[in-house]
């Protein structure tokens, strides 16, 4: 962690965020970034009043979404600094006209926090909002899926076994399961396989209680899915461990330290 984090100062008082657990899904989250001067270049938060315990990178996979990337970094960082984590903000977006590709975006996003040390990585759609300020962007033991309870889909949970929008997981995890595959262009598929890596390592999915997980997503017309996903999907399941981190392969074409978020744009 940065060198700034100042040890003299008091543990942050997490059980105290927990409890409160203050609904976060109002006006003033969204109009403006609140005090934006303790937000640091490049999209990175250390608390100054207290000693945070917990790292996040937050890495959101992103193309075209403008409209929706605006409202979230200012939802986003309004949301998180209530929380007292130290936090960096990771955006990898996809400078080609391919087919969109999320789970590659994710991969590359996360080389580049473990390039900066940091042990907790979450996943993040740009059109997902959480809530509750006692829904902690940190890592458990086991990888979680956050957004359980959604908005647009009544607050019911999706299916069992969804696991897209937004994960958690330990990077040590990520690594062990080979990361995402690389082979998903276009809509869907690429979340159930990361559900399956998982599991195949002997993870277990957590997920927190409808108190603490739920989530607003911003309207968008439906992505062009996969044609033979199916066959994809099967394809893909017998290659978690020659596809995925290890087999990553893009052209880098920048990274920006904007003023509150740090930059990636890649060709795939
Ligand atoms: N995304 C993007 N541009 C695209 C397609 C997807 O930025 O053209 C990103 C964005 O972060 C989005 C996520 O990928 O939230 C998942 O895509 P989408 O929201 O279409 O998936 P769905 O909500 O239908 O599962
Ligand atoms: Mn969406």
């Amino acid at each position: 962690m940065d060198t700034a984090v100042n040890t003299k100062l008091p543990k942050c008082d997490y059980e105290q965020i927990i409890f409160g657990n203050e609904f976060a899904y109002r006006g003033a989250y969204f109009r403006e970034l609140l005090n934006l001067n303790e937000i640091r270049q490049g999209g990175e938060f250390i608390p100054s009043e207290c000693r945070p315990e917990f790292s996040t990178a937050i890495i959101i996979p992103y193309r075209h979404r403008k409209d929706q990337l605006e409202a979230f970094i200012v939802y986003i960082h309004n949301f998180m600094r209530q929380q007292q984590i130290h936090y960096r903000i990771f955006l990898v977006e996809q400078n080609d006209e391919k087919p969109f590709n999320r789970a590659k975006l994710l991969n590359i996003g996360a080389v580049h926090a473990i390039k900066e040390k940091f042990p907790c990585l979450i996943f993040h759609d740009v059109d997902l909002f959480p809530m509750n300020v006692g829904n902690l962007y940190v890592c458990t033991a086991q990888p979680r899926h956050m957004p359980v309870y959604i908005d647009k889909y009544h607050f019911n949970v999706v299916y069992k076994d969804y696991f897209g929008g937004c994960v958690a997981m330990r990077t040590e995890t990520f690594q062990i399961i080979n990361g995402m595959s690389n082979l998903f262009f276009g809509w869907g598929g690429e979340d159930d396989n990361c559900f399956d890596r998982v599991k195949s390592k002997g993870f277990k999915i957590c997920r927190f209680g409808p108190n603490y997980s739920k989530y607003m997503m911003l309207p968008h017309k439906k992505e062009i899915p996969i044609v033979h996903l199916k066959a994809l999907m099967e394809n893909a399941a017998k290659q978690f461990h020659t596809d995925g981190l290890n087999s990553l392969n893009y052209t880098e074409k920048i990274v920006i330290l904007q003023p509150f978020y740090t930059h990636i744009r890649v060709e795939l």
